[in-house]
């Protein structure tokens, strides 16, 4: 059997130079940098594009969908500003990756995927990177998943053209949801905070995700 080098060590130096790039384009919170830190993104890649893996760019990860830009993910995770005790849910699995930094910057995630071959691959990776406070579910995202409901933080991964409603239902007090809303091809990131019963909701960075397909999304 061949030993396998330890992600943690593997592409080391790319990882560093990648977190380089996402302080200099203004993350700054020191969790989330460790997060980059600890996160080998080139297993969340298909192999034929390893050598990018550590490029600051959205990468193709079959399916039609795409493993996101890390300073996109860097400046959502910073925008929710996380304390590590938090139960947090993500719409999107996709590839896993963003699951993982989520891994190590909160106490327990949840995240739905909708394409099954996707949510198996990330469910691999997940497990041979020993995440064990990750929960995954495959379906439709757009509802929620309100077992584990309330959520100090809900990330979307992908664009709608409204604010699922469900997804507001079911935030904690104080709690935060990002989700890219508009149109097919270009978006505004939304925050929205929970403050009793009413909500805060600003419009951030222009963004470009790739389409929430579902009841509360666009019709797949
Ligand atoms: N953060 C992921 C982004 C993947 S792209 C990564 O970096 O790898 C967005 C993902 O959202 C796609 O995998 C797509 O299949 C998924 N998606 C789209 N609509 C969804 C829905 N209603 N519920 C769950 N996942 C959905």
């Amino acid at each position: 059997m061949v030993a396998r080098s330890p992600a943690g060590v593997e592409m080391r130096g790319p990882r560093q130079r990648l977190v380089e790039q996402l302080r200099e384009k203004g993350v700054t919170d020191l969790a989330v940098l460790r997060a980059f830190e600890l996160t080998p993104r080139h297993e969340f890649v298909p192999t034929g594009i390893r050598h990018r893996a550590y490029e600051d760019a959205a990468l193709p990860i079959g399916n039609g969908q795409t493993i996101s830009q890390p300073s996109v993910h860097g400046r959502s995770l910073q925008l929710l500003r996380l304390t590590g005790r938090e139960r947090v849910l993500e719409i999107g699995t996709g590839s896993g990756y963003q699951t993982v930094l989520l891994s190590h910057l909160v106490d327990q995630v949840f995240s739905i995927e909708r394409v099954a071959p996707l949510l198996d691959a990330a469910r691999r990776q997940i497990a041979a990177l020993d995440a064990k406070n990750v929960s995954l579910l495959m379906g439709d995202g757009t509802v929620g998943w309100r077992e584990y409901a309330p959520y100090d933080a809900i990330i979307v991964s992908a664009a709608s053209p409204d604010v699922p409603a469900p997804l507001v239902a079911q935030l904690a007090d104080g709690g935060r949801l990002l989700v890219p809303v508009g149109g097919r091809d270009a978006q505004a990131l939304v925050l929205v905070t929970r403050r009793g019963d009413g909500y805060d909701r600003e419009e951030l960075d222009a963004v470009r995700f790739v389409p929430l397909l579902g009841r509360h999304g666009w019709t797949p």
